[in-house]
């Protein structure tokens, strides 16, 4: 969006996303540490400030644990900053609609891939696009979808269940 406005370019990007993070309801699977340089790549990719009354806390370097020794990985004056996860993706969206994105929220459920368009079907109807963008991290649904409709292969990636214990 950014480059096609600089171009003067009128694009209207639709962000098809099915989870909800304003009520906690939903979330993306992560711990929310936000390594460097996080702050320099939302200022100088998406020209957004760091949402610092977001950070829960800053952390200025991290220890390896082996079992002989441990390495001390020291910051050098670059922070990370420990955030929840569904607040920052919330930061996110607002900051697209912001810049004129449209936010559906739905599920992707099926594509259509035609010579001058592509038809994407979601839970609450489908719409007409000139291009798809697929951001879908490892769901395994939309991997299957782009697979079966496009030159998309699934790449090799390690599978993690996490488990949550309160002791
Ligand atoms: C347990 C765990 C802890 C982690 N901790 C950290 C950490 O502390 N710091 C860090 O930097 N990284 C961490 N990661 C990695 C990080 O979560 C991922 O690298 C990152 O989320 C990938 O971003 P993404 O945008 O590619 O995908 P995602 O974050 O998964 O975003 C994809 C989005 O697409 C939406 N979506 C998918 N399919 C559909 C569909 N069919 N219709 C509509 N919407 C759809 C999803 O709802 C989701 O919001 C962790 C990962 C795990 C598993």
């Amino acid at each position: 969006m950014k480059q096609a406005s600089e171009k003067g370019i009128r694009l209207h990007v639709i962000i098809i996303e099915g989870k909800i993070f304003k009520q906690s309801t939903h979330y993306n699977q992560c711990v929310g540490v936000l390594s460097p340089p996080i702050d320099q790549l939302l200022n100088d990719e998406l020209g957004l400030d760091f949402p610092h009354h977001l950070t829960q806390r800053v952390i200025d370097g991290y220890v390896l644990h082996g079992h002989n020794r441990s390495i001390k990985l020291d910051g050098h004056d670059v922070k990370s900053f420990a955030t929840r996860r569904i607040n920052f993706d919330e930061y996110l969206l607002e900051e697209a609609r912001k810049k004129g994105a449209q936010v559906v929220h739905s599920r992707l459920t099926g594509l259509e891939m035609h010579n001058d368009y592509v038809r994407i079907y979601h839970e609450s109807g489908d719409l007409k696009a000139d291009v798809i963008v697929g951001a879908f991290g490892l769901d395994d649904g939309s991997e299957r979808i782009f697979e079966n409709n496009t030159t998309y292969r699934q790449p090799r990636y390690l599978y993690s269940i996490l488990t949550i214990i309160h002791p």
